[in-house]
C-alpha cells in the first residue's frame, strides 16, 4: 500500500471507502507540498467501525493470552522489518530528519508492542486471591479477574504518529480489547500502513480500525455509546472537551497532554552533560516533544559557563535535507503550528523582553528547494522570568528559555509554580541532594542527569493539568482493564440475619 496513495478508512481487516465526500490534504513540511488527500470519515462511517470492532471484541477478547501474543509479536518483526520504509513515511509526514525516525519513532513503538504482548502472553495480566476465613465451617476467598473493556477510541497528537498508534494499540490490543484509531489530521499517513501490518500479522478483521479526520470526528468517537475508553494524547485544552464528552458516558480516560516542564540545572553538575540534557530537551524532533524542558533554570554563580558551552553546541544543530544522515534538525510540523511558534518568538523578543542569547525570528539555511519549508531557528532567551508568556505556555517548538536563580530551595519552588506537571529533571554530581530535589518535584516524569528517554518498560503520564492515568510499564497496562471481584463461600450457608426465632 502506498502512503501517496488518497487514503480512506479501514475496518473488518481492510481498507475501505469513505462515504462523507470531505477530504483534507497532509503536507510535507520540509517543503511545504501535498503528500496525500485523506478522506474523513462520515458518522455512518464511524458507526460501520465502530460496529466491525464490537463484533470481533467476543472472539479477540476470548483469544487465549497467548494466542494474541503471538500475533502481536509477529506484527513487532515485521515493524522490524520495514522499520526503514515506515521511517521515511514518517519523515516526510512529520518533518523530522530520517536520522531520528529510523532510530525513535518505529522503535520506541515496537518496543511498547513488545513489552505488553510478552506482558499478557506471560500471564502477567492477573488479578489477586484474597483469603477472607479458613476453616472446617467454610473456607471464603475473594479473587479478582481483570478483564478487557470492549471498544476503544485512540486519538494521536502529530509529534509522534505511528509511536502513539503503538502505545496505544499495544496494551489495548494485548489486554482483549478492541480499538478505533483516529491519526492527527496532520500527520496520518502511518495508519493505514500500521493497520496493514496488524492484519498481515493474523490479526482478526475488526481488532485494530482506522478513522480519518479533524476534531468532529474525534468528538463523535469520544460521545458514541458503544465506545468503553477513549485514550487522549494531545493539547490540554483539547484534552479537556474530550474528558468532559467521555464523562457525560462514564467511558474511561487516559489523558497524555501538554507541559511546560522544567530542568534544574545544579551547581555542581558535569556541565557539558547539562547542556547535552538541555538541547535534547529542547531542540529534538525541533523542540516538538511534550516532555521538553523548556524551562531551565541555571544557577546565577554557573550562568557564564553555562551559556558558553551551550552557544558553542548550538553549532551542532543542522538543518537540511531529512534524508540526509547528517541533518538533525527539521521543520515545524505545520504552517498553523509554524505561526504560533513564530510568534511567540516574536513576543519573547518584543513583548517578554527576554535577552536573545541565540537564534531569534527567521529560518535557518536550508538548500533552495526547501526554503518554503516551516522553518524557524532553534532559539535560546536568557535572564527569562517567571512571569514571562515564554515561560508560561507551552511553545512546543525549539525555543529554550535560561531562568537564573540562587537557591535550589528557589528554584524548586520556582519550577512548581505551574498548572502542568509532565516532567521535570535534575542535572547534579550529588545523587543524594538529586532525589531529595525529585522527591519535591510535581511531575509524573522525571530524570536524574539524563532527558527524553522513555522506554516501554517506564510508566509515564502527566500529573495536574498534564493528564490522567499513565502509559508504558506494568502500570499502563491497569488503564486497558477492568476489575472484577468475586467473593466465593464454601460454606454453603450464607449467613442470613432472617433466620425464624
Ligand atoms: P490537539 O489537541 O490539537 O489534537 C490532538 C488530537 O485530537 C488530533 O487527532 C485532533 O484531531 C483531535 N481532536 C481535536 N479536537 C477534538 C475533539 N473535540 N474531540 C476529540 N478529538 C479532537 O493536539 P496536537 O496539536 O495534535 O498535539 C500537540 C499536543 O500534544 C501538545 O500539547 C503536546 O504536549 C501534546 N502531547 C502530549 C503527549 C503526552 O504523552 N503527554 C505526547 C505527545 C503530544
Amino acid at each position: 500500500m502506498s502512503p501517496h496513495q488518497p487514503q480512506h478508512l479501514y475496518y473488518e481487516g481492510k481498507q475501505q471507502k469513505a462515504s462523507s465526500g470531505k477530504t483534507f490534504e497532509t503536507i510535507d513540511p520540509s517543503t511545504a507540498k501535498p503528500l496525500a488527500t485523506i478522506h474523513s470519515a462520515s458518522h455512518s462511517d464511524i458507526d460501520a467501525a465502530i460496529a466491525s470492532a464490537s463484533t470481533a471484541f467476543h472472539s479477540w477478547s476470548h483469544t487465549p493470552p497467548n494466542q494474541r501474543c503471538r500475533i502481536l509479536l509477529k506484527a513487532v518483526q515485521i515493524l522490524r522489518e520495514r522499520n526503514d520504509q515506515l521511517a521515511k513515511v514518517e519523515s516526510q509526514d512529520t518533518g523530522k530528519p530520517f536520522s531520528e525516525t529510523s532510530t525513535v519513532d518505529i522503535v520506541t513503538g515496537a518496543d511498547t508492542l513488545e513489552y505488553y504482548a510478552n506482558l499478557v502472553g506471560g500471564g502477567g495480566l492477573n488479578g489477586e486471591t484474597v483469603t477472607l476465613r479458613e476453616g472446617e465451617d467454610g473456607s471464603a476467598w475473594v479473587y479478582t479477574r481483570k478483564e478487557p473493556l470492549g471498544v476503544c477510541v485512540g486519538i494521536g497528537a502529530w509529534n509522534y504518529p505511528i509511536q502513539i498508534a503503538l502505545w496505544k494499540s499495544g496494551p489495548c490490543l494485548a489486554a482483549g480489547n478492541t480499538m478505533i484509531y483516529k491519526p492527527s489530521e496532520y500527520t496520518p499517513l502511518h495508519a493505514l500502513l500500521l493497520a496493514d501490518i496488524f492484519t498481515q500479522a493474523g490479526l482478526p478483521p475488526g481488532v485494530f480500525n482506522v478513522v480519518h479526520g479533524a476534531g468532529d470526528v474525534g468528538g463523535y468517537l469520544t460521545s458514541h455509546p458503544s465506545v468503553a475508553k477513549v485514550s487522549f494524547t494531545g493539547q490540554v485544552s483539547t484534552g479537556r472537551k474530550v474528558a468532559a464528552s467521555a464523562a457525560g458516558g462514564m467511558k474511561y480516560v487516559t489523558m497524555e497532554l501538554g507541559g511546560k516542564s522544567p530542568l534544574l540545572v545544579l551547581d555542581d553538575c558535569e556541565v557539558d552533560n547539562a547542556v547535552d540534557g538541555a538541547m535534547m530537551a529542547n531542540f529534538f524532533s525541533s523542540g516538538q516533544v511534550c516532555t521538553n524542558g523548556t524551562r531551565v533554570f541555571v544557577p546565577r554563580k554557573l550562568k557564564a559557563a553555562f551559556e558558553k558551552r551551550l552557544v558553542e553546541k548550538m553549532e551542532y544543530i543542522r538543518a537540511g535535507d531529512l534524508a540526509d544522515s547528517a541533518t538533525n534538525f527539521g521543520p515545524l510540523s505545520s504552517k498553523s503550528h509554524w505561526q504560533k511558534v513564530t510568534e511567540y518568538i516574536r513576543h519573547g523578543i518584543d513583548a517578554d523582553k527576554a535577552k536573545l542569547l541565540y537564534g531569534g525570528l527567521g529560518a535557518p539555511n536550508v538548500p533552495s528547494r526547501l526554503k518554503d519549508g516551516y522553518w524557524v531557528n532553534p532559539t535560546v532567551f536568557t535572564d527569562c522570568t517567571d512571569d514571562m508568556r515564554i515561560c508560561r505556555e507551552e511553545i512546543f517548538g525549539p525555543v529554550l528559555c535560561i531562568l537564573p536563580y540562587d537557591t535550589v530551595d528557589e528554584a524548586v519552588e520556582r519550577a512548581n509554580n505551574t498548572s502542568l506537571g509532565l516532567a521535570a529533571g535534575v542535572f547534579t554530581k550529588d545523587l543524594n541532594l538529586a532525589h531529595k530535589v525529585v522527591a519535591r518535584l510535581q511531575a509524573g516524569i522525571t530524570w536524574i542527569n539524563s532527558w527524553g528517554e522513555s522506554p516501554s518498560e517506564m510508566s509515564v503520564g502527566g500529573w495536574k493539568m498534564s493528564g490522567v492515568g499513565v502509559e508504558n510499564g506494568r502500570k499502563g497496562i491497569e488503564a486497558w482493564v477492568r476489575n472484577k471481584s468475586t467473593l466465593v463461600d464454601m460454606g454453603g450457608q450464607v449467613a442470613t440475619v432472617f433466620a425464624k426465632l
